[in-house]
């Protein structure tokens, strides 16, 4: 019964959106792992430490089955030229 007490107006809806698209939780599209992939594995190479861009391509490798093909792929890939 009554109104709802919660109706944002526009300006709140906006802030909101914008605190949405800045957390931390945002995981990478397949395309933007893909991109990062070539980087990834260089660190993943040379035993670098990976900074937060890497860390998300980390996490989307580790949910993805499609992108972690390509990604043990060009690994191999990689490997095969370097050694
Ligand atoms: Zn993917």
């Amino acid at each position: 019964m009554g109104e709802f007490p919660m109706k944002l107006d526009e300006q709140q809806l906006t802030g909101l959106l914008l605190l949405l698209a800045q957390t931390e939780e945002v995981e990478l599209t397949c395309d933007e792992c893909f991109a990062r992939t070539a980087e990834y594995a260089e660190h993943e190479l040379t035993g670098k430490t990976p900074h937060e861009a890497l860390e998300k391509v980390r996490q989307h490798l580790a949910i993805c089955p499609d992108c972690r093909e390509e990604y043990l792929g060009l690994l191999n890939a990689i490997r095969s030229l370097v050694s």
